[in-house]
């Protein structure tokens, strides 16, 4: 174990950080008080005689237990887990959930194990940090490469140890282990509800307003069909295998899409839709020339850094919905704020699935479970309340929205700080 080292943070956090924090007075005091993590645990976990390095930063708890996702991905390493579990912090602070934060995982590729193999490492990994874990410790979810079923065999793990039932130990669990409904669809609808809400501010309907969405997996794919319901107009698509965009002025039909993307197995395949190739279901582009677009919204809901120095200059669109963790970089980041362009955060714009989590976790412990409606309405509420109060700050102080959610989550944290001191 390794133990109060200062955290090890992306310099792109950093300096987020850096700007919110001038809002508080003694706002460095907190920062260098935040810097300190709890715990950091770093174990070898040894699978068919091969040792896999596994790791949990849980890096703040004074909002409540730790919450945060398992990793499984060759490259993880200790300095992008410290970074994930800051965020995972101020995510639950802004969100204003009663939760701290967490990350960790494993370093594997997942892809080259058996299941049984796969199963015995997400067992073995429980078992490793079986007292460090807890509903009121520590609550670890799926993230990159881990899924429900891995929550399934970890929660089974864990309560064979503890020798009675915690659901709430784990989220993201199967729907019939305790998950709970509309967890699933829980990130996109939350950044849907999220850019509504924007739109309502800036004076505009949905229909005002085109979208250009990159990536179309889980978040991407539910984002897309929820804000089309809403009335928005998707001009653009992509997934890793393409992109396509249409000219027509009502944009795509997305349950159209859907289910192309079923049958086809990827979105470039879909723009003959119909059998013959029909110019209404729009044209094959580059996946770079999505971000590009002259459309009022691009929505990065794929990777990492895909907005940088390179071509931020280059984006035409007003609006940017950050549904990735980090889609853009340190540099970009300024040259599009130089430009008067408004990023609506990932901390805020995709953290409907943390908040999900959190519905997850309070009906394990009262053992009463939701059905979908009242999970998405509660969801709805968490959103558009969190929306408002960094659309206030924002205006108040004459800040991006980016910056007005970090001083958001930094004065929560500072508040509980304060009081426990
Ligand atoms: P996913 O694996 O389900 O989907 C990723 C999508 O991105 C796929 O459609 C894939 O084809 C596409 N993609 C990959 N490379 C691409 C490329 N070069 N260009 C265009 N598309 C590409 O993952 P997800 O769960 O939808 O997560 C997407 C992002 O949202 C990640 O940054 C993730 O960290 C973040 N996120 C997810 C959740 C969640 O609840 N799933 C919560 C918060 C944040």
């Amino acid at each position: 174990m390794i133990a109060f080292l200062p955290m090890n943070v992306a310099p792109l956090i950093q300096s987020h950080l850096e700007k919110a924090v001038q809002h508080i007075a003694d706002g460095h005091q907190l920062l260098a008080a935040l810097d300190i993590p709890k715990q950091i645990l770093h174990k070898k976990l040894l699978i068919s005689q091969k040792p896999y390095e596994a790791y949990r930063v849980q890096h703040n708890d004074w909002l409540g237990p730790f919450k945060g996702g398992l990793r499984f991905h060759p490259t993880v390493d200790l300095n992008e887990f410290q970074t994930l579990a800051y965020l995972m912090t101020l995510k639950c602070a802004l969100l204003g959930l009663p939760f701290g934060g967490a990350k960790g995982g494993i370093a594997v590729d997942p892809k080259e194990l058996s299941e049984k193999e796969l199963e015995e490492l997400s067992r073995t990994f429980v078992r490793e940090f079986f007292d460090n874990l807890g509903q009121d410790r520590d609550i670890p979810a799926p993230d990159v490469n881990t899924n429900p079923q891995i929550m399934a065999w970890m929660l089974d793990e864990y309560e064979k140890m503890l020798g009675s039932h915690a659901p709430a130990t784990f989220t993201g669990k199967p729907v019939a282990l305790g998950g709970s409904l509309g967890r699933e669809q829980a990130t996109g609808v939350g950044g849907a509800i999220v850019l509504r809400e924007y739109a309502g501010k800036i004076g505009k309907k949905p229909q005002d307003l085109t979208v250009a969405v990159q990536g179309f997996g889980n978040v991407g794919h539910y984002f897309a069909q929820t804000v089309s319901n809403m009335g928005f107009r998707i001009m653009a698509l992509s997934d890793s295998k393409g992109a396509i965009a249409t000219s027509q002025t009502e944009g795509f039909d997305i349950e159209q899409i859907l289910s192309c993307k079923k049958g086809k197995g990827y979105l470039a395949g879909c723009y003959c839709v119909g059998g013959v190739c029909d110019i209404r279901f729009g044209r094959k582009i580059a996946n770079e020339e999505l971000l590009e677009l002259p459309v009022d919204i691009v929505v990065p809901a794929a990777l990492e850094n895909v907005i940088h120095e390179n071509n931020a200059n280059n984006i035409k669109a007003p609006i940017i919905l950050e549904m990735a963790n980090g889609p853009i970089t340190k540099e970009a980041d300024e040259m599009l704020i130089k430009k008067g362009v408004t990023i609506i955060p990932d901390i805020l714009a995709n953290a409907g699935g943390v908040t999900v989590s959190y519905f997850e976790w309070v009906q394990g412990r009262m053992g009463y479970y939701w059905e979908e409606q009242e999970v998405l309405e509660k969801l709805e509420k968490k959103m558009k309340e969190a929306f408002g109060q960094v659309w206030n700050i924002s205006h108040e102080k004459n800040i991006p929205l980016r910056t007005a959610s970090y001083l958001l989550a930094l004065q929560r944290l500072h508040m509980a700080l304060q009081l426990k001191r």
